[in-house]
């Protein structure tokens, strides 16, 4: 290997073979790097054998064949699937650890090959690669100890390395049919470079469809013949779409094949004509037609608007695509005669492009499009279901970012933001993607309605990253993987997400007598520790909170937050008499004050053990809670006065009379009620005949 010298190469990680190619300043041209058995393609195939050793490529291709060991193909396919596992010598693989095992050998070979070292490379991915996938491909790349210098889309790949020697501009689609998928990219190419207009595909549609019509010819004629149908049998319907894939590749080189089944003592043979094989076909190729006439017509395009056709994939070998083409869109067919290295050579192109290799590379140009749209969940505008709202539609140019606005209800007092973000075009998330979890800290909010930016980007990989400001000031960002379940992004939003806001005041009896062991205990020993266990239960909810001591004076402890801790350290911190020894302080006032620009449910709870002094203001105290839709709870215990705590509660089962001991209990049943939003504490309505009005909230 010549020291020193450092190799930047392109590399198609494709599903079934894979290619390295290298820039050739030299000659201004992509080369491909042959691999040590002296060949351009190197099937995408691992071999784990029972002794430890690992194949890869040819050698795993002809173990797989012979049945030994463990072999993994077409791994490909699950990229970026967490749920797909190959399991070999008590090790799990996954499809990325796999892909990054086939990287290493083929960047080892090109080494050996070309005696240079591989310092970075372009990696082609399928243009509808997701971000989990693009992701997956990028680490892969990287767990080899090459720098990742652009994840290139395929098709875009081959119009390259066409493009690249063209010079006039001309409009071309690129039709790529492989073995399990259909895509189309629409693209403009120009002396300097290549311009992404659009991508769609049909990814359930492919070159296995075909085998599939072949399959079915066969086994009718069969079950014709013999009156047994061979798909009945597991083994016999798989060797039959096996053998009816290579009839169909006869197909694309002669008239006719000849096709012998033996199945269950019978022997049958049957012609099958290219002209039959067309016809029933054809359908697949109309599928085909729908997705680019979709495709055309969201660009404002029409078929006129096509110059060329850009023919990329197995199946497009076949003489019907051609033929079908040439009819439909009349353009020149490009069947390019390299389809099988039209990718891995765009890539070498690409490559170059980053190393500055030749002039002639620097100055072509690549613009590209991403394949999905990128959205958050969010709730409908009734409110009543959650939706995925596009944020960057599919086929926007990469790299592509928008921020949007994130306004936090009146009074959300919480300190961080959680965007669930989404790939995908239907409304509804459960058929999207979830990418990530996503939440914002770091923001100041004052309670009063706060916006920040969320700002959603594509980079130029096609990845997706998630960034939000205050001010223009970037804000703490950390993205967590998504729950397995999230069947409930199908389910109505419950009440509490639909951002009823919950504000209570908590007014605790700080006089002497809340000092004195009742019981066994001291009152504001427990009630410091029920209150805090109530303030856990809302605070989960979402719930904002106040305290405020009372005795002969009233004083504000802590003003409305969303911070449990402060509030429960204030009430840790409580000492009797230090508002006075006595109660000749109402609280109903101050806290209705911290309340007053609070919406949702609103409520003061007064935990008092003594009778009042100057009950009638704190009577006028509560009657103006209750115009206002303020909700008084008034708990008491010890010495309280019940028929005093039901003339300032607003609701008769607002007035509660309990134990020291039985305190939990109650505070329970006010916990249950505020996370309802129902304040009448008991179903069915309230004791005094209606006299008094249920609450509600605003
Ligand atoms: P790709 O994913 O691009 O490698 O394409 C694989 C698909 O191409 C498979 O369905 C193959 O059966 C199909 N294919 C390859 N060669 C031919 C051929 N000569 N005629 C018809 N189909 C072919």
């Amino acid at each position: 290997m010549r020291a020193g010298c450092k190799m930047r190469v392109g590399i198609d990680l494709g599903t079934t073979y894979s290619a390295v190619a290298r820039y050739d300043q030299a000659n201004s041209r992509p080369v491909v790097i042959n691999n040590t058995f002296g060949k351009e393609l190197t099937p995408s195939v691992i071999c784990f054998l029972d002794n430890g050793d690992v194949l890869v490529g040819e050698d795993a291709k002809d173990m797989q064949a012979g049945g030994t060991g463990a072999a993994a193909a077409a791994f490909k396919r699950a990229m970026g699937d967490q749920s797909f596992t190959v399991e070999a010598a008590g090790a799990q693989y996954s499809a990325e650890d796999l892909s990054a095992i086939l990287l290493k050998k083929l960047i080892s070979d090109a080494e050996a090959v070309s005696g240079e070292k591989i310092d970075s490379a372009v990696i082609t991915v399928p243009a509808y690669f997701n971000d989990f996938q693009r992701k997956a491909t990028i680490r892969a790349g990287e767990a080899c100890g090459v720098k990742v210098l652009k994840i290139v889309n395929e098709p875009t790949a081959a119009a390259i390395s066409y493009g690249y020697s063209g010079s006039s501009e001309k409009t071309i689609l690129v039709y790529d049919l492989g073995g399990g998928t259909f895509d189309v990219t629409i693209l403009e190419a120009r002396k300097g470079g290549i311009e992404v207009k659009g991508t769609d595909g049909n990814h359930l549609l492919g070159g296995k469809d075909w085998d599939a019509a072949v399959s079915k010819f066969v086994a009718e004629q069969f079950l014709d013949e013999f009156g047994v149908d061979p798909r009945d049998d597991e083994s016999a319907k798989n060797e039959l779409i096996v053998a009816s894939e290579n009839y169909k590749k006869v197909l694309s080189r002669s008239d006719s094949v000849t096709i012998q089944l033996k199945h269950d003592g019978n022997a049958g043979k049957y012609t099958l004509t290219r002209e039959a094989f067309d016809a029933m076909t054809e359908p697949l190729l109309l599928a085909t037609r729908e997705v680019c006439a979709g495709l055309i017509s969201s660009l404002g395009m029409s078929w006129g608007d096509i110059d060329e056709v850009l023919l990329v994939g197995g199946s497009t070998r076949m003489p019907q695509v051609e033929a079908f083409l040439r009819e439909l869109i009349g353009a020149r067919i490009v069947s390019n005669s390299d389809t099988d290295l039209a990718v891995v050579k765009g890539a070498a192109i690409t490559a170059a492009l980053y190393a500055g290799d030749s002039k002639k590379v620097r100055a072509f140009e690549i613009k590209d499009v991403t394949a999905h749209s990128l959205g958050a969940l969010s709730l409908r505008r009734d409110g009543k279901a959650y939706v995925n709202e596009v944020m960057i539609p599919k086929n926007s140019k990469i790299p592509a970012s928008v921020r949007k606005p994130f306004r936090l209800g009146e009074g959300n007092m919480t300190d961080v933001v959680e965007v669930y973000i989404l790939q995908g075009e239907s409304a509804d998330p459960r058929d999207c993607h979830v990418l990530s979890k996503v939440s914002a800290t770091g923001f100041e909010n004052d309670g009063g309605g706060t916006e920040i930016e969320i700002e959603y980007r594509y980079n130029e990989n096609g990845v997706v990253d998630v960034a939000a400001y205050q001010g223009g000031e970037p804000l703490i960002i950390e993205s967590e993987p998504v729950p397995e379940d999230t069947g409930w992004m199908g389910e109505a939003p419950r009440p509490a997400e639909r951002a009823v806001e919950k504000s209570v005041v908590i007014c605790v009896d700080m006089s002497r007598s809340m000092d004195k062991i009742v019981d066994g205990v001291r009152p504001l020993d427990e009630v410091k520790r029920e209150t805090a266990g109530f303030v856990r239960e809302l605070a989960a909810e979402g719930a904002v909170f106040g305290l405020v001591g009372f005795g002969d004076k009233v004083g504000v402890i802590r003003d409305m937050t969303s911070d449990q801790g402060s509030i429960i350290g204030a009430l840790e911190s409580l000492k009797v008499n230090e508002y006075g020894r006595g109660t000749d302080a109402s609280p109903i006032g101050t806290a209705a004050a911290m309340l007053s620009s609070r919406s949702g449910v609103r409520m003061i709870l007064i935990l008092t053990d003594g009778k009042w002094g100057k009950r009638d203001a704190a009577v006028a105290e509560a009657r103006a809670c209750r115009s206002s839709d303020i909700v008084v709870i008034a708990m008491g215990f010890g010495n309280a006065d019940v028929s005093f705590l039901k003339q300032i509660a607003t609701v008769d089962e607002g007035a509660i009379f309990t134990t020291i001991r039985g305190m939990g209990e109650k505070f329970s049943t006010i916990a249950t009620a505020v996370k309802k939003g129902s304040m009448g504490l008991r179903e069915g309505g309230s004791s005094d005949g209606g006299k008094k009005e249920r609450i509600k909230t605003r």
